[in-house]
């Protein structure tokens, strides 16, 4: 089987509303998107997503680049066809656009295996168990509190039992207070997880992780900023609340830096930022040797295959209000 064509697209959408964290406002997200045809008449598709940066540049990757070096290749051979144009691209930058850009190549590899296979792609790649729990996850700092109630309620409603939500609120006891009122909602016996998408330092981290663990929650995700290893690990040695990080977080190397030095309880690999399956599945294998869980960020249509793969995975992410 040799690869005959290979193309992209990309589009920028607008959000309905201005969606806020902690760090960022985000107006538009953009999708770019690979379709690759084989020889034997299967294509597959990959794509990679962005929070509104960088699609362009991703594209130009791809198209100036990548694709024109696919030509007669054996799209079976995903290995080969990572390591090749990631070490090609490495001088330009290791992770980031070069990664997402490779995702989308990768993702297609896979999808083309799959169909030559006749599997689903958590058979074929493992296994290890046909269903995964999900939870409810929400871009909801810029929500008042009532509204924030009324979120989780609209979830609990429709039968969720594990929900995250954000924190990085400027005051901390207005923090305290939105998720103390989330947890008297959900219960004791529901999972509840916190998001801080990189707001704080340290120091700030520490002192928020030890006022709100008195809620319970499984984890604090991205309590720092993702290029702080040290930091995660000084946190989770004295805060409060278990450490998840990943989203931001590019390549095996890179997880391997936060799992080496002890600094994640929990770590959440996107598909599209880590250059996509063959690279997710080798993240998930570092985690399990240190006996550290998986919680996937995002993708939920790729990362419900993958999850479902692997043994060590907890669950995959939902997230509402995107608002497209
Ligand atoms: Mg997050």
């Amino acid at each position: 089987m040799k690869i005959t064509r290979a193309t992209s697209r990309a589009w920028r959408l607008p959000l309905q509303r201005k969606l806020m964290s902690s760090s960022i406002s985000m107006t538009h997200r953009e999708l770019v998107l690979v379709q690759i045809e084989t020889s034997t008449g299967l294509t597959g598709t990959g794509w990679c997503t962005t929070a509104g940066v960088g699609g362009g540049s991703i594209k130009a990757l791809i198209d100036g680049y990548l694709l024109p070096s696919l030509a007669g290749e054996d799209p079976r051979a995903n290995e080969r066809i990572w390591k090749r144009l990631w070490g090609e691209c490495h001088a330009a930058g290791a992770a980031g656009i070069t990664t997402l850009a490779l995702a989308t190549i990768d993702i297609a590899l896979w999808d083309i295996k799959g169909k030559a296979a006749g599997e689903p792609l958590h058979r074929l790649l493992g296994g290890a168990r046909d269903a995964i729990d999900v939870y409810a996850s929400a871009i909801n700092l810029h929500l008042d509190r009532a509204a924030l109630l009324a979120q989780v309620e609209g979830h609990l409603a429709e039968g969720y039992s594990a929900f995250k939500l954000k924190v990085g609120r400027a005051d901390p006891a207005e923090d305290l207070d939105r998720v103390r009122a989330v947890r008297a909602m959900i219960g004791s016996g529901r999972t509840l997880m916190l998001d801080a998408n990189q707001k704080w330092a340290v120091g700030e981290a520490v002192q928020r992780t030890r006022a709100l663990a008195e809620t319970a929650p499984l984890f604090i995700e991205e309590p720092l900023l993702s290029d702080d290893v040290g930091g995660h690990r000084q946190l989770r040695l004295s805060g409060g609340i278990p450490v998840a990080l990943g989203e931001q977080v590019c390549n095996r190397y890179e997880f391997w830096n936060y799992i080496r030095e002890g600094a994640a309880d929990y770590v959440q690999p996107d598909v599209g930022k880590v250059g996509g399956i063959t690279e997710w599945i080798k993240i998930a294998a570092l985690a399990e040797a240190a006996n550290v869980a998986l919680s996937p960020h995002g993708a939920i249509e790729l990362s419900a295959q993958l999850a479902c793969a692997v043994p060590n995975a907890l669950h995959v992410e939902n997230i509402f209000g995107l608002g497209l």
